[in-house]
């Protein structure tokens, strides 16, 4: 989304991204729901970032000719009693994106469920996949990418300018998920990695004009294929699929689908996600060349296109970043000298 944004602003860049089968993006379902959580509270933002993105995914689409943005409304199965008092609860109080079921039996021929269903809408669907795999074409094709490791103790960085190899440049800005972690410019920031997992299933009978919750989320992923997911955990040992996972979802699904299916794929992935559930964008308070985009953690849909976008105009002196996002909301922890003396 960045270089989409430097593209149009008409800033020169080249992007080093090294393809890696799992980085979260390609773990992602890609949903930008408004509802969020067992109170079902609107996610943050959410009223400024929902047209924001749609509209930034259309013309998107319209730069690449392409299609990877649909609105699918989530069908809401209650899961138990005290999901359906908090959905009823959450309509009196507001009833924005919320609809109550005008027919319960609607769903009965392909999904058993004994609490009732909701339905939130709008909710969008990014093939964020597709996106990716179309978008790196584009920048192959305009000789803006280079796909290799990027190896920071070979960035040089003097008081205006950066140096990697043969790149000589303004700036350089880090949008490398996870990896910013260990970035000694960056790692003073309250990361909170969460491992999440999905299988694909395929089966038959489901419309894919939908995303199906019940506890978990099943989304139309594509032909007869479902992405269902995912988990949450913020202590874990490695970044693999597990068979706990697997054995716990297909459980769930025996439970929930009338129709058989069959699990074909399996992963997991980290989410570059903060204590504070806000992003990170700007740039260092003493490294002024080195820039950060980050921190989008379990909703990267429709926050990265808001800040990518803010990152330019920051860029281009033409606006600011939203203090809750801009890094210079850390800027103690950040000019700290680093103990090991030299930065990178
Ligand atoms: C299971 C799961 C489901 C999710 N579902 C959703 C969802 O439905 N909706 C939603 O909005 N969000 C979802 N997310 C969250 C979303 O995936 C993230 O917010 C988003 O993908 C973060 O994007 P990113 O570009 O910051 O990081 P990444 O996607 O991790 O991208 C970082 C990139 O940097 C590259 N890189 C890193 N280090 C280097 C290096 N040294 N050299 C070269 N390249 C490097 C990586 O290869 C990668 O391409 C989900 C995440 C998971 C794990």
């Amino acid at each position: 989304m960045l270089s989409w944004y430097l593209e149009k602003a008409g800033l020169s860049f080249i992007v080093i991204d090294e393809s890696k089968p799992r980085s979260a993006s390609k773990a992602a379902a890609g949903i930008i729901n408004p509802i969020t959580g067992r109170r079902m509270v609107k996610t943050w933002m959410i009223d400024e970032l929902m047209p924001f993105a749609w509209n930034e995914y259309k013309s998107l689409q319209a730069d690449l000719n392409a299609q990877f943005i649909s609105e699918k409304p989530v069908i809401d199965f209650f899961p138990s009693p005290q999901m359906l008092h908090a959905f009823l609860k959450r309509y009196d109080e507001d009833s924005q994106y919320l609809y109550k079921a005008d027919d319960e039996q609607a769903w009965d021929t392909c999904f058993n469920y004994e609490f009732g269903w909701g339905k939130i809408q709008p909710c969008y669907l990014v093939d964020v996949q597709a996106l990716l795999f179309l978008y790196k074409k584009k920048l192959f094709r305009q000789q803006l990418l280079i796909d290799e490791h990027f190896a920071i103790d070979q960035l040089i960085a003097n008081e205006n300018k950066v140096h990697y190899k043969d790149i000589h440049a303004g700036k350089i800005i880090f949008c490398d998920g996870i990896e910013s972690f260990n970035n000694n410019y960056f790692k003073g920031l309250p990361f909170a990695p969460n491992k999440g997992e999905a299988l694909i299933i395929e089966t038959e009978n489901i419309a894919a004009g939908y995303i199906y919750k019940k506890g978990i989320t099943m989304v139309p992923w594509k032909d007869n294929l479902f992405w269902v997911g995912s988990s949450y955990e913020w202590e874990f040992k490695d970044d693999q699929p597990s068979e706990m996972f697997r054995k716990r979802t297909e459980t769930i699904l025996r439970q929930w689908l009338k129709s058989p299916f069959k699990t074909v794929d399996h992963f997991a992935s980290v989410r570059p996600a903060t204590l504070e559930r806000r992003p990170f964008a700007g740039f260092h308070p003493v490294h002024t060349q080195i820039g950060i985009l980050n921190g989008m953690g379990t909703k990267g849909c429709s926050l990265a296109p808001f800040f990518a976008k803010q990152l330019t105009g920051l860029l281009m002196q033409q606006s600011t970043i939203l203090p809750e996002a801009d890094i210079r909301r850390f800027a103690k922890i950040l000019s700290k000298p680093y103990p090991g003396g030299r930065i990178n």
